[in-house]
């Protein structure tokens, strides 16, 4: 078994992304009312319930971290824009074609690459004609005033930093996925969950498990308790 942290979300879903952008999609809410079916045992159910299910009726632990789709690569790239000058705070349409977004101002767009394109490199042409430096902490390009004044450690600086460790961490979870282990050079199964000394352990360290045993344990000694008394 390999452990991973419990649930881990860097950013929201590229579905909820596109929604907010283009209000075209169903909302968090109406997509956990969807229907849909046990993998267990074909019961219908609502999307939203089925991890109460499988944990309650199947003593399944749903890892959100390995059930996720991983966020698709990205072959880092160079992207230099233009702002209009029409206006001061005219939005301009972010050039990475795969996500829908308008920030009103450089510094949104230089924020906004932090946040979804970490690997792609910004350039805007009103700021001069080479890239604008990264902060060193939370990879972010930020001009030569700001770094070296407000930026370092600002509010915006400490969450890029949280995020860029969230994604190193997210980024093992998937190296870990490729791992087998061997036993006498055979490979074994790698388990997500395992009883250890009469105790659930799971791989996302979620004590619902153990939990669920222990109260069905007690159910069943209740059962048995009962029973005596009945005869
Ligand atoms: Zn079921
Ligand atoms: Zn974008
Ligand atoms: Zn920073």
């Amino acid at each position: 078994m390999i452990c991973f942290p419990g649930a881990e979300h860097v950013e929201i879903s590229a579905y909820a992304y596109r929604r907010r952008m283009t209000g075209v999609g169903l909302s968090y809410d109406a997509r956990q009312r969807l229907h849909i079916q046990c993998p267990e045992c074909d019961e219908t159910l609502a999307t939203g319930s089925l991890k109460a299910h499988l944990r309650a009726r199947h003593h399944i632990e749903q890892l959100e971290t390995l059930d996720k789709e991983p966020p698709e690569p990205q072959q880092p790239t160079s992207y230099t824009i233009e702002w209009p000058k029409t206006e001061k705070k005219r939005p301009c349409p972010c050039p990475v074609p795969s996500f829908p977004g308008q920030p009103a101002s450089m510094n949104g767009m230089r924020q906004h690459f932090m946040r979804k394109y970490p690997d792609h490199t910004l350039c805007i042409r009103n700021e001069g004609s080479a890239p604008s430096p990264r902060c060193a902490a939370c990879s972010m390009h930020v001009t030569y005033a700001a770094l070296n004044t407000t930026h370092p450690n600002s509010k915006l600086c400490l969450k890029g930093q949280e995020r860029k460790a969230k994604r190193a961490r997210l980024a093992a979870v998937e190296q870990s996925k490729a791992v087998t282990f061997t036993a006498l050079g055979a490979p074994i199964e790698n388990v997500t969950s395992f009883c250890y000394l009469g105790r659930i352990l799971c791989a996302n360290n979620s004590d619902w498990p153990a939990v669920y045993k222990n109260l069905s344990k007690a159910r069943q000694k209740w059962a048995f308790i009962s029973h005596q008394q009945d005869d």
